[in-house]
């Protein structure tokens, strides 16, 4: 069979709306594919469909995408899963059902489609026991995470007679289509994921039993210092859910019975009697941690009673902070404080167990990494780890795990790691140009990055003067701009106009607007994409709105919040927005204007285009890893469009704004300075006659509000603060 035409699949059927059925459903409908969702009947799908619906935070980029799922019960409807190119299995985990279930598919399944089941600890070739040789061999496990809105790993397995051009082709299809990083492991009990993160999320309970030491000192251990995310060791465990990993530990316990170090899973003191109480983490509001109120309190493992949570400070943790992962990990071992204990006991022990387990598990040491980094957000997987804290240190081996180029397979041979170009960060091309503020680098093919290198990518008068002297010189008609920093962009330079607005020197700020003004309209007229991430607010929107195209990461919080601090964008954004928003009907003018208004930054990059800030030819790239790459391929084909054709708004465009502003003010908590902020975006919008007008409008306004005290006091306390001050 070819599976040439799963490259193209577009219809998936999910059958399970639990928790991962729904969540899976989401993720497929966000992006774009048409899915239909069965449960048993029409009552449990819709219940578990509304519930869905309510999960913080949401499956949904936008809550209008849940009414694009189809709804169905498998007592009426099971005959749509003919109509699927995808059936993807997702109910309750028990043998039998899921059996039973592929049975009564199997004669509606469509020839060519493509067949999955989402156990966590089932054997997949069980699973596919009795069924034709045509099913089998297009049959695999599709190991999604929880939620697969924002955990990007899958781990794909097939069985010893699947096809191993199926398994290329849906491997393929998860990573193009899907926006996954797949990783192909072995039909073993838990396969790695489970396996081994399970094992070391128990391990690092018993050892802070066995120790004495107190959940807070652990989870400041096992969080940023060790290259885990804040949610350390106990805070994980409550987000899991006590009763999952039960469940799962159980399901190894029976499974693996030749693995010597399965004792570890047995149930620790605390988290046993966490769930006799009921407790078992964030889903029911109590587990190692408890909200009651404002409070957030812990469990003393000693008296297993909550408590306040203690101030700790464990000076090998400040010592070393800023040193690189496996050298402060290396210190960390050796210091005679909380931390150093706690490493010697769990750390050593866990990652002497993924040496161990490694060919049982997993086809490589870098897919065993791959599903630590990528499913639990470890910085390093354990192999990584082992070499960077220097295998010898361990007692594990005195070769390495990595050279620069190769990984060393089970044989003890080092072979070479596939490159894999698509998923390159800005960091892996050569930097040709350092300058203040932002490097160049060369993306290839003739297309150039610049790449903003300030602290959050904040925009400066130096970056802008940078920039600009840039696009001037020849062979720079092709570019992305992006960041260097966590965030793509935070704005403008605070502390700039708060220096010129105390020294009343107006003429600084109007220049370095203007500026602004100008480097956003000249990066329209060449090639440009800028790929954002994280935060694009204030200035650095205004830049990314100026090039011909936005390429946003999914979960990027987008907007022009200057109205906080009590301006209005004044880089060409207001008149941006004005100009792109006539042709869309009275109804989006104002709600655009009231964005700027407000201050108003989107929850999501789709959120965005609802909002009218981002155009419909803007593109979300839902691949969180291949947004330089998508960015440069857009560059490529860009076309530049500007001048900005200026249409005059027809209709009582004023009026409903006021009408907006009257609303807001009944609503409470719309001062008299957010209605002057708000009336000065109005003007722009309605009061402009050419593009040129708006410009030099929202440069008046601009220095008009900064001419207030009111914004002079949100501009110091943002900065002060970090928070904006409503007065
Ligand atoms: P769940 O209990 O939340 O949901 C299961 C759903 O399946 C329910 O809505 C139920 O009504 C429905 N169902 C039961 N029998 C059915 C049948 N015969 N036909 C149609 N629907 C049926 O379970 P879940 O947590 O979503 O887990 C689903 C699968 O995903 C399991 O195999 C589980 O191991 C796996 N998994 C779960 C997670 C997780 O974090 N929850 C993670 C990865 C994989």
């Amino acid at each position: 069979m070819s599976y040439e035409n799963w490259k193209s699949a577009n219809k998936v059927c999910v059958i399970g709306a639990g928790t991962m059925g729904a969540g899976i459903a989401a993720h497929l409908a966000n992006i774009g594919f048409d899915v239909t969702l069965l449960d048993l009947t029409k009552e449990s799908v819709q219940t578990a469909f509304d519930r869905a619906k309510a999960v913080k935070p949401s499956h949904f980029y936008v809550p209008e995408t849940a009414n694009k799922i189809r709804l169905g019960s498998i007592s009426e409807n099971l005959d749509w899963v003919s109509e699927a190119d995808w059936v993807c299995e997702a109910i309750v985990e028990k043998l039998d059902l899921k059996r039973e279930l592929f049975s009564k598919i199997e004669p509606l399944l469509s020839e060519s489609a493509m067949i999955s089941t989402n156990t966590s600890g089932l054997q997949i070739s069980l699973l596919s026991e009795g069924r034709s040789e045509s099913f089998q061999r297009r049959f695999l496990g599709t190991h999604f995470f929880n939620p697969p809105r924002y955990l990007k790993l899958l781990e794909l397995i097939p069985t010893n007679v699947t096809d191993l051009k199926a398994v290329e082709a849906f491997a393929s299809f998860l990573e193009e289509r899907c926006a996954r990083r797949v990783v192909i492991a072995k039909d073993t009990p838990g396969f790695i994921a489970n396996r081994f993160g399970m094992w070391s999320m128990f391990h690092a309970v018993h050892v802070a039993e066995k120790l004495g030491l107190s959940i807070e000192a652990v989870d400041a251990i096992c969080g940023p210092f060790l290259g885990r995310p804040r949610s350390g060791a106990f805070r994980l465990n409550d987000i899991v859910g006590l009763d999952i990993m039960q469940d799962i530990a159980t399901n190894l316990q029976t499974r693996c019975s030749d693995d010597p170090h399965m004792d570890t899973l047995n149930t620790p003191r605390s988290m046993a009697t966490l769930m006799e109480r009921g407790h078992i983490g964030s889903k029911s509001s109590a587990g190692y941690y408890r909200r009651e109120g404002k409070e957030f309190l812990v469990l003393d493992l000693g008296t297993l009673v909550y408590r306040q949570p203690y101030d700790i400070t464990i000076p090998s943790l400040k010592e070393h902070a800023r040193k690189p992962l496996g050298e402060r990990i290396r210190c960390a071992l050796e210091s005679k404080d909380e931390a150093g204990e706690f490493l010697r006991n769990h750390l050593i022990s866990t990652l002497k167990y993924a040496d161990f387990l490694k060919e049982e598990i997993a086809h490589s040491i870098q897919d065993f990494d791959r599903v630590m980094k990528w499913g639990f957000a470890w910085e390093m997987g354990p192999f990584e780890l082992i070499d960077a804290i220097g295998p010898g240190v361990l007692g594990l081996s005195d070769q390495p795990y990595y050279s620069a180029t190769d990984q060393r397979n089970f044989e003890g041979t080092f072979v070479q790691l596939a490159p894999q170009p698509q998923y390159a960060t800005i960091q892996d091309f050569p930097v040709i140009e350092s300058n203040d503020g932002f490097n160049v680098r060369d993306l290839g093919d003739g297309v150039k990055a610049i790449s903003l290198t300030t602290k959050m990518g904040t925009i400066t008068p130096e970056v802008v003067g940078g920039v600009s002297a840039f696009l001037d010189k020849p062979g720079n008609e092709c570019i992305v701009l992006t960041s260097e920093a966590k965030n793509y962009s935070v704005g403008f330079d605070l502390a700039f106009f708060e220096q010129a607005i105390s020294e009343s020197n107006w003429q600084a700020i109007d220049d370095a607007l203007l500026a602004l003004q100008n480097l956003t309209i000249r990066l329209g007229s060449v090639k440009s994409v800028a790929a954002v991430y994280g935060y694009c607010l204030g200035a650095g929107m205004e830049l990314a709105m100026g090039c011909t195209q936005v390429c946003s990461h999914p979960e990027s919080n987008i907007g022009l919040p200057e109205a906080k601090v009590g301006l209005i964008p004044g880089g060409a954004g207001t008149a941006l927005l004005a100009q792109r928003t006539q042709a869309a009907g009275a109804k989006k003018i104002v709600d655009v204007c009231m964005a700027i208004s407000t201050g108003f930054v989107s929850a999501n990059a789709e959120d965005s285009k609802r909002a009218g800030i981002l155009r419909e030819t803007d593109v979300t790239c839902f691949h969180p890893d291949r947004l330089i790459q998508t960015a440069k391929s857009l560059a490529l084909f860009a076309t530049p469009s500007n001048p900005p054709i200026w249409l005059q708004p027809i209709g009582p465009i004023a009026g409903m704004i006021d009408t907006a502003q009257e609303e807001l003010r009944l609503k409470g908590g719309f001062t008299s300075h957010d209605e002057l902020i708000a009336d000065n975006v109005k003007h722009v919008f309605t009061k402009s006659n050419s593009f040129e007008s708006a410009l030099l409008e929202e440069r008046v306004a601009f220095l008009t509000l900064c001419k207030t005290g009111l914004t002079l006091a949100r501009i110091r306390h943002m900065l002060e603060n970090g928070k904006p001050l409503k007065n």
